[in-house]
C-alpha cells in the first residue's frame, strides 16, 4: 500500500526533520506550512534532491476550509492520505499567568488544539482501513509551565486528552493515534517565546545535560507511524532528556 502522510507545519524545526525523515522512508509527503513558504519550498526540494516525493501546501490548520483543501489536494497529488503528523504550533512571549489576555489565550489553543481536532477529524472521516496520526504535544503538558507560556502547557495538555479519547474511538477501525512530548529541542520556537538561548541557559538541569535536536524528535514520530509500532495506540513518548 502506498504511503501518504501530511505534515502540518513541515517546513522548518521539528516538522521538517519528520518530513525528510518519512521521504527517506517510503512516505509520499505533503509538507504543509502557514506563512514560511521559502522553507517549505527548501524542504521539499531536499526530499526530491535525495530521490523522494513531496509538495508543499499552504494551510492554516487552525482553519477548517484550508484543512479541507489541505487534504483535498493531497489526494489529489498522492492518493488517500494513510498517515498525518500533527505538529503545527505556537509558542508566544514568556509572560506570568495574570499578564495572559484572553485574546492570547484564545490564539494559542486555536494554533495548537483546534488545529489537531480539525486535521484528525478529516483524517478520520477519509481513513476508511489502516491508518496512523501521531501528535505533537510537549513536555509543558507534564510541567503545566508555570512563570513562563501556562497558555501553551494547557493547549498541549488539552492535545493529550484528545489523543487517548481519539485512539480509543478508532482503535477497532485500525487507526493508531499517539503522541510524542518533546521538550528542549534546538528550534527556531524559542526564539518565539522570546528566549532564543533558553535551551542552553537550562542545560545543566536537564538530566542528559543537552537540548535534543528535531532528528531526534523525528525519528519516534516515525517510529510511532510505522507498522513497528504496529501494537502501540494511545500512548506518548517522553523527549525531553530525562525531565
Ligand atoms: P517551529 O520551528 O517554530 O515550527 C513551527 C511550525 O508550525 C512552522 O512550520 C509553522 O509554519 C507551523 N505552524 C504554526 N502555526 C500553524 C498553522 N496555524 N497552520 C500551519 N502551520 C502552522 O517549531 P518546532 O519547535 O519545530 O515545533 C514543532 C512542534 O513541536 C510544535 O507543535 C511545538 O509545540 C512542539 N514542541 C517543540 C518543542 C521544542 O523544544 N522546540 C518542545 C515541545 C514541543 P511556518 O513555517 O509557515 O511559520
Amino acid at each position: 500500500m502506498s504511503k501518504v502522510v501530511i505534515v502540518t507545519g513541515g517546513g522548518r524545526g521539528i516538522g521538517a526533520a519528520t518530513a525528510k525523515l518519512l521521504a527517506s522512508s517510503g512516505y509520499q509527503v505533503c509538507v504543509n506550512y502557514r506563512a514560511n513558504a521559502e522553507s517549505a519550498n527548501a524542504t521539499v526540494s531536499a526530499i526530491t534532491a535525495s530521490g523522494g516525493k513531496a509538495f508543499s501546501f499552504q494551510a492554516d490548520v487552525s482553519n477548517e476550509s484550508d484543512v479541507i483543501a489541505l487534504f483535498d489536494a493531497t489526494e489529489a497529488m498522492f492518493g488517500a492520505v494513510t498517515h498525518l503528523v500533527n505538529n503545527a504550533g505556537i509558542l508566544l512571549p514568556q509572560s506570568g499567568f495574570a499578564g495572559i489576555d484572553v485574546e492570547r489565550f484564545n490564539k494559542v489553543l486555536i494554533s495548537n488544539v483546534t488545529s489537531c481536532f480539525l486535521c484528525s477529524r478529516e483524517f478520520i472521516k477519509r481513513t476508511k482501513s489502516q491508518g496512523a496520526i501521531v501528535n505533537v504535544s510537549s513536555a509543558a503538558a507534564r510541567t503545566g509551565a508555570p512563570f513562563e507560556y501556562i497558555d501553551y502547557a494547557a493547549s498541549k495538555g488539552a492535545m493529550d486528552s484528545l489523543t487517548k479519547g481519539l485512539s480509543l474511538e478508532v482503535a477497532a477501525q485500525g487507526i493508531r493515534v499517539n503522541a510524542v512530548r518533546p521538550g528542549f529541542i534546538y528550534t527556531e520556537m524559542h526564539a518565539d517565546g522570546g528566549e532564543p538561548n533558553r535551551i542552553d541557559r537550562l542545560s545543566s538541569q536537564i538530566p542528559l545535560q543537552r537540548g535534543g535536536t528535531a532528528d531526534e524528535v523525528a525519528n519516534a514520530i516515525v517510529w510511532l507511524l510505522s507498522d513497528e509500532a504496529s501494537y502501540v495506540t494511545g500512548s506518548f513518548i517522553d523527549l525531553a532528556g530525562g525531565k
